[in-house]
Parts: C-alpha cells; structure tokens; sequence
C-alpha cells in the first residue's frame, strides 16, 4: 500500500546520524516533530561500501515503516563522525569508521534523488539543540557531547562556525594535560582522553586491575569490557567510593573545558549532551556548575549558562534536518520559515475526565511537543515516590520529550499534583519553562499558548 502524507500535511525530511555503532534514521515534519524512526547497526568489519549499504538500508526501512517515498522527502541531512567537506558531500577523515574519503553525500544524491545536507555529527547536534533544544533562545551556543568520544559545536544567530578547513568544534582534543594518557588522536592529554565514556571506563578497569575494590565488578558480572552509564548511575547511587572518584574527577575535566569555552567564544549557553552525563547528571552538574560559577576572571561570572541537552539521543538528528531545511532555502531560524507543530485543543476537563479535540479520556493524560496525546502512566510515580501526586524527573523525561519550551501541568482541581525539586531542576537545566495551574486554568493557558509547548492534565484520583 502506497500513501503519500506530502499532500496532506507539512513537509517531510530525514535526518540519519551515521555512528560507529549505530545508524539511526528519523522522518521529521517541518516543524521537528519526529514521525518515525529506525536504527541499524553500522557493520563493524568490512569497508566503506558495508557501511554506505548500511545507510542505504536504514533510510529504506524507515521509509517504507511510514510509507513514504524518497520522492515525498524534500531534502535528507547526514551526519557523519568525523572531518567532512559539506560542500563536497565528502568525509575527509572518519578515524572511527570505514568512511575516509568516501563521497557519502553525491553516492546518497544518487540514490534516493534528493538534496542532501552533510555535516560533522557534533556540530550539528549543536544545530540541534539551538532549533529545538536547550538553546533554542540562546543567540549563541557551544554544545559539548561526551561519548565514547567528546566532540562539539558552536552554533552562532543559526549558523555553524565550520572553521577555515570544516574543523571547528574538535573541543574533545582541546589538551587538558600535558603528557597525559593518549588519546584517539594520536596527542596526548586531550580532553576526550580524561573524560570521555572510554576514559572513564579505562580508569575504571585499571583501578580494578590493581586491585580496587568496585561495585562494578559485580554489576557487570565480572566482564568489565562494557561499563553502561546506568551501571555507573547505579554505583554513584551505592556510594561506591572508585566510581564516585572516577566519575568526580571526569565532572571537574568538563568544568574545566567549560571554563576554557567560556574564555575563549563567552557563548550565551553551553550545553552538555551524551550518555553518562545524561544518566548521572545530577551528580556531574554541580560539579560542573561549581567550576564554572567559581570563575576569577572579572566579568566572566555573570550569565553564560551551562545546560544539559534537551533532545538527548536526538540532538544529531535533528540538527541534521535542519541543516537540510538551510540547504533547501527554508532555514528554521527564519521567522517566515518557522513552522509551530499542530496542537489539538482541549475542550474541556472535568473530575475523572477530559476532552480533546473529539475524543475522551477517562484518566490523565500528557500532551507532548508533537501534538500527539497519551495517557499518562501514574505506576512509575507511584513506585518511586509512592503517590501519582508527585511528578519526578523520569516522568518529564516522557513528558518533555523534543524539548518544549514551556510546560503546563494541570495540578488537579484541587491542586493535589505537584513536581518534585529534581523535576524543577531537570526542566531548569533544559531550559523548559513550567506553569502548575490547577486544571482548568492549566487547559486554559495550554489552549491559549503560541509556544512548542507540552502539558500534563491531572483529573482522576
Ligand atoms: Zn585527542
């Protein structure tokens, strides 16, 4: 069967961020809102044609998963890890995967008949995050992603600085210090090489090898090849005195390349993205902002935020199809081009029940920045704080997702909801401003708001 949603509705793009283990393709609308997507593992052995088949075949399935043709896309943005020449379509220097010198984006153009946008995967998760994330109000924006490695972005009034050879952003070989352990590169000391998830893992793994003691050990059974971030959250949680030693020195490295960003551009905000600071960012933050607020240098205090990435997995997606829209002519960061997501109305919310659009709900529900709405789920409330009074962090992970600028939460007619202090901090770190009303002043300020918003309609005890 063959529909085509071009005719019905708003543009379609196609972001893929291309990363050594993964390929994930995402069909976005116009607007930012995702539709679908699809991950495939990037083949490990093999060369460059493995991996453009690779490509090749997420964009297909995710394609056909919508029912949508190559032809209904206006434009298709890459994202690739490493040095690109975006103009050429080409990757320069790939030091992860079988990429080098390979033309990805006219062998792609080929293929599927459409513009395609090519880019630095971290420089444009920073595109990302200014479009739709954490910096979508910031004039200038450095972003900062710790991953296996640590790469970045400097995103200034919408545009990428690419730098005099398409370089910019390599903060994660920034050397932090002199002679230290080898990095990736080839140097010595780089940042990546003290902060990275791999760095953290080779600390780990050598601390135990001389004979600390780790809560990891077990945690992993015993196989310390792959740390996950939720076991690292796990062991901070338990106190374990290597990991928190570990993962407290890692914080005070991207303090420190926090301080040295500052310095250098003074960017509006910076913010911080990746896996093991997203699962212990509660730990990692203060660290972080403790450096950054304890600055000598005259002046450099005041302002300049640090957040934390809004879009999370996302952000290279994301950035990449607005990289796309620029290609196409239709920038997001022009006014005339600056299309809001559809939202439905709510007519109207009454003890134990709510309308929207044409169809009733039964129970609470959530509105997310798509549009889209859902029931809310109160067992996970319940479990931890146990009551669905209360709204934690993992909850607005859900509820937030695609980073809304503003969040209404319907507190109930009698106000009984409430968020807990880590939720007002995760949506303070994110840069999501949040209203609790009691519910019909809530659904009154939803339906009214010309923001990408998200709501949160309490109405069943
Ligand atoms: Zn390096």
């Amino acid at each position: 069967m063959k529909a085509s949603r071009k005719t019905n509705s708003e543009r379609l793009y196609l972001g893929v961020d291309v990363g050594g283990t993964k390929v994930q393709a995402s069909l976005v609308v116009e607007s930012g809102g995702t539709i679908e997507r699809r991950r495939c593992n990037t083949p490990r052995d093999g060369g460059p044609e493995e991996v453009l088949a690779a490509i090749e075949k997420t964009i297909d399935d995710v394609l056909a998963k919508a029912r949508v043709e190559a032809a209904d896309l206006t434009a298709i943005g890459i994202a690739v890890p490493g040095v690109v020449d975006p103009d050429a379509g080409l990757v320069v220097v790939a030091p992860n995967m079988n990429l080098t010198g390979v033309a990805v984006g006219s062998h792609l153009e080929d293929r599927f008949n459409v513009p395609i946008a090519f880019g630095n995967d971290c420089n444009l998760g920073a595109l990302g995050e200014k479009w739709l994330g954490s910096a979508r109000d910031a004039e200038s924006v450095v972003a900062i992603l710790v991953g296996t490695g640590i790469g970045g972005g400097f995103v200034q009034k919408g545009e990428l600085w690419r730098g005099a050879r398409e370089s910019a952003g390599e903060i994660g070989h920034i050397v932090m210090q002199i002679g230290g352990p080898k990095c990736g590169c080839g140097n010595r000391g780089c940042f990546e090489a003290l902060a990275s998830r791999t760095a953290i893992e080779r600390d780990i793994r050598q601390a135990i090898a001389r004979g600390r003691k780790s809560l990891l050990s077990e945690l992993t059974g015993g196989d310390l090849s792959v740390i996950r971030s939720g076991m690292l959250r796990r062991a901070l949680d338990a106190d374990d005195e290597l990991v928190t030693e570990i993962i407290r020195r890692a914080s005070q490295v991207i303090g420190y390349a926090c301080l040295t960003v500052r310095h250098l551009i003074d960017p509006h905000v910076i913010v911080l993205g990746g896996g093991v600071l997203e699962a212990c960012s509660d730990f990692m933050m203060p660290i972080v902002e403790g450096i950054v607020d304890s600055d000598c240098l005259p002046g450099a205090r005041a302002g300049g935020r640090v957040l934390l990435s809004a879009l999370g997995d996302d952000a290279v997606v994301l950035g990449a199809v607005a990289e796309a829209r620029k290609l196409v002519g239709r920038s997001p960061f022009e006014k005339r081009f600056a299309v809001k997501p559809r939202y439905p109305q709510i007519v109207s919310a009454d003890f134990g029940q709510i309308t929207v659009d044409q169809k009733t709900y039964n129970r609470d529900v959530y509105i997310g920045v798509t549009g889209n709405v859902k029931k809310r789920s109160k067992t996970l409330a319940k479990e931890l704080y146990g009551s669905s009074h209360s709204i934690g962090p993992k909850e607005l992970e859900q509820v937030c997702q695609g980073g809304p600028e503003v969040l209404f939460v319907g507190s109930g007619h009698s106000g009984m909801v409430e968020l807990i202090e880590e939720a007002r901090r995760y949506l303070s770190q994110r840069a999501i401003k949040c209203e609790v009303l009691p519910t019909p002043k809530a659904v009154e300020a939803y339906n009214k708001s010309k923001q990408r918003k998200a709501t949160l309609i309490h109405v069943t005890c």
